[in-house]
């Protein structure tokens, strides 16, 4: 849809998620609150569609993935141990003269609300200078509203999986490596929300914790470390994959992912963060981003973050996260002399710049660092892990943009008109099929049309609609983006002959083509064309 501008596409995408009921603004009525989106009938379909195609790819497809399904308020000392009570905050700068509250690496972005033809960077108002601003919300809990019982909503839900790390081990009958996935709400009080739900103040995510074996012990096993060629995908799962074949693996498993949900890989940028950009604790982020009409921005996130996120828990509640793998143990216990110490030693120097990052006492590092290599010699060893996390919401809003086209189609009178339609993939439509009688004031018709809405209402999402000339049900039908559209009319009763009984028109959503199939053999149609 080329003719189509960036700023255009987005006011219409907008428009049509109110008109549709895909997307409304949260408490509209009272004017709105802003940062916050509430999902209409056809979002909430659509979105519950991609998390269950998530969690059926991540977790029920897999044997080594598990799933958790955890709170939203936490122990507020998880948030001091994973480093967001110190340093998740955006330096902010408020507007003196229009008491405006910008982040501060977005000014040169951002218009002024005073001068909307200049951004907040070049426009002559009196700014401060740029203050962190921590990005949790805040609440208490219990009865008493003091320092003691303030509690945080989760800005992620990663956390929750690193927590709850042991007890999913234990009762999952899962080794290393191996993963725990989750869906959940999240919440972060972002300084400035926009561009439509893209950064929102509430949202949901679905994350994945892939827990894998130091590399040295991979190394010990397996002789070496498989050398990822840094595209592509690299295959099954191999015993002799260290970090950078994860990590490339679920790049690919992503993206692939995104592919089997309608998003053409063209739409996709995979972006390798360049050493300056990374976290501390991240030896590599890749991020997936898709070319939104506002600009190519983040989808997802995957990260190699060491054993970063376990350390810390282990640390601040003094519960062990080392897992013991006999496997590892019998392979350092075979190796030569020579071996076994280069992987020593390797761990031990890598050991202590993660303890020297995470602020351990200078005099301590040195001796926990060797205490950590001689307990990978005997097998005990903290994972490290592979993070794809990525965004419910914002998978939400690229489905709309990549799905909205406009064509012509002809009116009642055959003329030629602008049709708006959803192309989305099968897999995702929030209504796979809708049912109409030909005409409302026959009942004949609409008795059988509901027959078979009832017919196939086990198998798909349906919508039965009566009302209305046949051919403005059918835009009503595009708009939403059914893919298919079952139409009983006076064939099916068998009103031209014996061989037409029986049948229906199912007109495709992209084609508009129409073709007659047997009642009996609808659902199998349909089920293969929904795959
Ligand atoms: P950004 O740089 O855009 O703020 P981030 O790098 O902080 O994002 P992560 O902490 O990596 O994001 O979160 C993982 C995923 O969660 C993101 O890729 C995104 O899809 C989603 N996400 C994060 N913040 C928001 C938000 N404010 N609104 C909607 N989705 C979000």
């Amino acid at each position: 849809m080329p003719e189509l501008e960036a700023n255009d596409l987005m006011e219409k995408v907008v428009s049509l998620c109110k008109r549709r009921g895909f997307i409304y603004q949260s408490s509209e009525i009272y004017g709105g609150i802003t940062g916050f989106w509430d999902y209409g009938p056809l979002g909430a379909e659509l979105k519950r569609n991609v998390k269950e195609l998530w969690w059926r790819q991540m977790v029920v497809l897999r044997d080594d993935v598990a799933g958790l399904d955890a709170t939203i308020i936490m122990h507020p000392q998880v948030w001091k141990a994973s480093g967001h009570v110190d340093t998740f905050n955006d330096p902010m700068v408020d507007c003196k003269v229009c008491k405006g509250r910008f982040r501060a690496d977005q000014v040169s972005e951002i218009p002024c609300p005073r001068h909307p033809k200049m951004s907040v960077a070049q426009c002559p108002c009196e700014k401060t200078a740029p203050r962190p601003f921590n990005l949790m919300f805040k609440t208490y809990v219990g009865p008493v509203a003091d320092e003691d019982s303030v509690a945080f909503l989760r800005p992620e839900t990663a956390q929750a999986i690193f927590v709850q790390f042991k007890n999913v081990l234990e009762t999952s009958r899962q080794k290393v490596p191996f993963g725990i996935a989750q869906i959940g709400k999240s919440f972060r009080n972002e300084v400035t929300p926009r561009n439509f739900t893209f950064r929102s103040r509430e949202f949901e995510q679905m994350e994945l914790e892939f827990f894998i074996k130091p590399d040295e012990a991979v190394e010990a096993e397996a002789g070496s470390i498989a050398e990822p060629s840094g595209s592509g995908h690299p295959g099954e799962p191999q015993r002799n994959w260290g970090w950078r074949a994860w990590l490339q693996y679920w790049v690919e498993e992503r993206i692939r992912f995104y592919e089997s949900i309608g998003l053409p890989r063209s739409s996709l940028v995979e972006y390798w963060q360049k050493a300056e950009e990374l976290a501390h604790y991240a030896r590599a982020t890749v991020d997936i981003l898709y070319k939104f009409p506002f600009g190519t921005q983040e989808l997802e996130g995957i990260a190699a973050r060491g054993d970063f996120d376990l350390s810390q828990h282990q640390q601040f509640s003094g519960k062990s996260m080392e897992v013991f793998d006999e496997e590892t143990r019998n392979a350092f216990a075979k190796l030569d002399e020579e071996k076994r110490k280069a992987l020593w030693q390797r761990f031990y120097e890598n050991k202590k710049v993660d303890f020297g990052k995470r602020g351990c006492p200078e005099d301590q590092i040195e001796k926990r660092a060797r205490e950590a290599a001689d307990k990978l010699l005997r097998g005990t060893y903290i994972p490290h892990v592979i993070e794809p996390s990525a965004g419910v919401d914002r998978l939400v809003l690229a489905l709309i943009c990549n799905a909205y086209d406009e064509d012509k189609a002809p009116d009642e009178k055959g003329n030629l008109e602008t049709r708006i339609v959803m192309r989305f993939h099968p897999r995702v439509a929030p209504i796979k099929v809708a049912v109409f009688p030909l005409l409302k004031n026959r009942p004949e018709l609409v008795a059988k049309a509901r027959q078979v809405r009832d017919l196939l209402r086990p198998h798909f999402a349906v919508f039965y609609d009566e009302a209305g000339a046949i051919g403005r049900r059918y835009r009503r039908q595009d708009e939403a983006g059914t893919p298919f559209g079952v139409t009983v009319d006076f064939d099916t009763l068998g009103e031209k002959g014996a061989a037409l009984a029986d049948t229906v028109t199912v007109r495709d959503r992209d084609t508009m083509r129409q073709e007659r199939v047997k009642i009996g053999e609808l659902v199998e149609w349909l089920r293969e064309r929904l795959r």
